[in-house]
């Protein structure tokens, strides 16, 4: 069983590409779960076709404690047989919003969720940095594998150098590992020469190139995925073989992750900041 991590900017597109990879996956015969570790609860919405699963937090509410919780209660079955789960959490600002997280993976454990026949969990987490609660799957060594979803744009790798700031910190400690980085593309100029560079000097490597389409907002808006939406399109293609790449992937390191200064730099000879 693989645990992976899909962190990155807000916005940058992890919970669409972890749900069409996921599909992907399933696709191609893997047993998968995906744990939503945002409190929005919107992680798992295009594998259930639209239907909002009930989260652990908010089961555990209901139910008065979280002794009368049973899985068929917490998972539902998507797409290609993807096990859904949602964490939930606290509004934003109340609370520790990562505190959903830790319940539901421990939720999940005690039900026996992770003795099932699983090929892949995936945790969605939220946040542009390696933090706090968010930081559970990986600080408690259940997400060994992390890849960072960004593009060329100066806030997105900003933001993917300070994640992995965030594991180097703890892949000193323990297990976990980046894989790669997925470029999401928002067409911005020299893109992938750009991402394909930034992942060298992290010692890692850009595990795919995802390219914007149309058809991912016109499957989501049918709320599906696009391999279940319309499995000849183009971009199915991409989700089919970015999940190919990363079943086969063996390149796990501890990334190296570069001062701001390198980064404008980067930027600056690829003619993105002037
Ligand atoms: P995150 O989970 O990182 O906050 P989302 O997955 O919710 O981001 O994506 C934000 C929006 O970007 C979604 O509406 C989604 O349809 C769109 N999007 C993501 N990837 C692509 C893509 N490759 N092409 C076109 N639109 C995309
Ligand atoms: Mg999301």
């Amino acid at each position: 069983m693989r645990q992976i991590a899909f962190y990155g900017k807000g916005g940058i597109g992890k919970s669409t590409t972890q749900q069409n990879t996921a599909a992907a996956l399933a696709n191609q015969g893997n047993q998968i779960m995906v744990v939503g570790c945002d409190p929005k609860a919107d992680c798992t919405r295009l594998l259930l076709r639209g239907h909002r699963q009930m989260s652990v937090l908010d089961t555990i509410r209901d139910l008065g404690d979280a002794e009368h919780v049973t899985l068929d209660r917490v998972v539902a079955e998507g797409y290609g047989g993807v096990k859904c789960v949602e964490s939930g959490g606290p509004e934003p600002g109340v609370g520790c919003g990562g505190r959903g997280v830790i319940t539901a993976i421990q939720t999940l454990e005690r039900l026996g969720a992770y003795e099932e026949d699983l090929d892949f969990v995936f945790y969605d987490v939220l946040g542009d940095v390696v933090c706090g609660g968010f930081a559970m799957p990986i600080r408690e060594g259940y997400a060994e594998e992390i890849y960072i979803v960004c593009s060329g744009e100066y806030m997105a790798l900003f933001a993917a150098n300070n994640i992995s700031k965030g594991v180097q910190k703890f892949a000193q400690r323990g297990y976990v590992r980046l894989g790669g980085l997925i470029c999401n593309s928002r067409m911005v100029e020299n893109e992938y020469e750009l991402v394909e560079e930034f992942a060298r000097r992290l010692n890692t490597h850009m595990i795919h190139f995802v390219p914007r389409s149309k058809d991912v907002q016109r499957a989501e808006i049918n709320k599906k995925t696009v391999l279940d939406y319309d499995e000849t399109l183009p971009q199915a293609s991409e989700y089919l073989a970015m999940a190919k790449k990363i079943s086969e992937n063996d390149r796990f390191i501890i990334p190296t992750p570069i001062s701001q200064d390198e980064l404008e730099d980067l930027m600056r000879s690829y003619g993105i900041l002037d």
